[in-house]
């Protein structure tokens, strides 16, 4: 099955209803208003993701319990991929249209043992700022937090 056929099927795939749907994402554990899957469709061997058990659609609109539930099992997802013997893991979530998030429902994902960026990490692409723009930059978000 290619991903484009899984996505074809119009329910959430992380919705309860078919989190453990075999066409779909495997459970691992649940607990704490989240679950903790096997990506059925992984971008490396041993990419996890959790979900809240919600149907949720941005990280701003989840709950307080249920954020502390996704971070715990984040917290578990990193602990089976140290035991699975990987030293080396990125934490993501997409959020936007630009980001190339394909399912709406909030999902984190877990994945060992990879750079995840679109441009190179020591590249040309990669300009570092000026101490005077960062320290503007810095200015700019303590105002928008109001401290
Ligand atoms: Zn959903």
């Amino acid at each position: 099955m290619r991903y484009e056929d899984l996505m074809k099927v119009r329910s959430c795939p992380f919705c309860p209803k078919r989190l453990n749907d075999p066409d779909c994402h495997q459970v691992i554990y649940q607990a704490n208003k989240a679950a903790l899957m096997v990506n059925r469709a992984p971008y490396v061997k041993d990419h996890l993701m959790v979900v809240p058990l919600r149907h949720v659609t941005s990280v701003e609109s989840l709950t307080q319990a249920e954020s502390q539930g996704t971070r715990k099992l984040v917290m578990r997802a990193v602990s089976l991929l140290k035991k699975r013997g990987h030293k080396a893991y990125s934490i993501l979530v997409r959020q936007g249209k630009d980001s190339g998030k394909s399912v709406q429902h909030v999902h984190v994902h877990v994945i060992p043992d990879v750079v995840v960026t679109d441009k190179e990490h020591a590249s040309a692409e990669r300009p570092v700022m000026t101490e005077r723009k960062l320290n503007g930059l810095v200015r700019i978000y303590q105002k928008l937090l109001d401290i």
